[in-house]
């Protein structure tokens, strides 16, 4: 059967908009469409394809528990998952893993534990879940809620309630906001999908303090910033704070979806059997597939090398950016990193990602002005400059067309 891009709009509910080409085969950092147009990859699946596309690790891992076991449903454990599970707490703060099966799916559960946490410990008083403006925690109901996006939230009729949303860095506001009756805090210590925005160390640091003051567990949504795309294993490592609760995704599957919730004993407790749960979290394969994505990031020389390839992506971009002028900013973290674009740009991030498709470049955006890069933690030097080299000719076209 031949499909095309046609067909998107003939038989896929029109939620998103794709580009024209169709994928069909990936290398590396190097992604092949069905007309066998080569193109490197700067969007890693959005901050997800941590190795690339199909790595030999990953690939070895998923075939050989593909001939072994695929499912089992929580009604019995299994050997990948508590491998798993058993490195993630012997890397982190953390003591307990939940499996879910997406970014959304452990926000969810943390949510839920911290409601369920306070309701217990403190009385039917402590529901008020405090996150920011820009957050953004996925599309489940209470997720994106608690994101700080109402352009996400509206328009589904009445939301969870006892949300409120506190401006990002602006610790005055927060400690006005936070009380007694606060049951967590959630926020991602690198807002993502927000526009790429780093927290300042002092405000960090002052969250975590009201927070341990007013009794709430603060949340890390380490969804997109974790699995050494900060060039750290999880970005609370780089920010000398600890959170009470932390969630990963994305990259943790390295291109198989997984989600997982991290948090102490004495907070787990909360979700007794019952409580919660997923048919398909902790599924073998894809604990067999972030097992071996873990393994192979968790090295100081993989780690080390965000960190160069960092620098790269940095020197030539102002080198590009002097040249054409488009960005007032480059900012973020390691192999998380936002351009941000100037006054004579403001609202164009599309046009860019665009001009950069057309260009064989695969870019993403964060909001409507900022250009995102999030490609493989391993992506080679050569790819790294090619691919830049594509995208000051989509910069250049783009500037021509104003
Ligand atoms: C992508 C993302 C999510 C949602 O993850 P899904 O797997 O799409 O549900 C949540 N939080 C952050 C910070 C993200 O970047």
């Amino acid at each position: 059967m031949h499909v095309t891009r046609e067909t998107f709009d003939q038989v896929m509910v029109p939620n998103y908009n794709p580009a024209q080409m169709v994928p069909v085969r990936g290398v590396g950092s190097r992604v092949w469409d069905q007309a066998g147009n080569e193109y490197i990859d700067f969007a890693g699946g959005i901050a997800v394809n941590a190795l690339g596309h199909c790595h030999p690790e990953l690939v070895s891992a998923l075939t050989e528990q593909g001939q072994k076991l695929w499912h089992l449903s929580n009604v019995f454990t299994n050997e990948p998952a508590l491998r798993l599970a058993s490195k993630l707490t012997e890397h982190t703060f953390a003591e307990r893993v939940y499996f879910a099966n997406s970014g959304a799916e452990a926000n969810e559960a943390a949510l839920k534990l911290a409601r369920r946490y306070a309701l217990e410990k403190f009385g039917e008083h402590k529901q008020k879940i405090i996150a920011f403006t820009q957050g953004f925690h996925g599309r489940t109901f209470f997720t994106v809620t608690v994101g700080g996006q109402p352009a996400y939230s509206d328009g589904f009729g009445p939301k969870p309630g006892a949300v409120e949303h506190c401006n990002y860095n602006d610790l005055a506001a927060f400690e006005a906001l936070i009380d007694d009756d606060t049951c967590a805090v959630m926020m991602e210590p690198l807002q993502g999908e927000g526009g790429i925005i780093s927290p300042d160390p002092d405000f960090v640091k002052g969250v975590r303090e009201l927070c341990t003051k007013h009794n709430a567990l603060l949340i890390f949504d380490e969804v997109q910033s974790g699995m050494g795309r900060t060039g750290h294993l999880y970005a609370y490592m780089g920010l000398d704070v600890v959170p009470d609760i932390l969630t990963t995704a994305k990259s943790l599957g390295g291109g198989f979806p997984i989600g997982a919730m991290l948090t102490t004993t004495e907070i787990a407790q909360h979700l007794k059997p019952g409580t919660h749960g997923s048919t398909y979290g902790g599924n073998p394969l894809a604990c067999a597939v972030a097992e071996r994505t873990f393994d192979v990031i968790n090295d100081p020389v993989v780690l080390e090398g965000v960190k160069q390839k960092e620098q790269q992506f940095r020197d030539i971009l102002a080198t590009i950016n002097a040249k054409h002028h488009v960005f007032s900013e480059i900012r973020g973290k390691g192999l998380l990193l936002g351009c941000a674009l100037n006054d004579d740009f403001t609202g164009q991030a599309r046009q860019f990602l665009d001009a950069s498709t057309t260009e064989h470049l695969m870019c993403l955006v964060a909001g409507a002005n900022v250009v995102r890069f999030a490609p493989s933690l391993v992506i080679p030097e050569a790819d790294i400059s090619e691919g830049l080299s594509r995208f000051e000719r989509a910069i250049a076209s783009v500037v021509a067309a104003k």
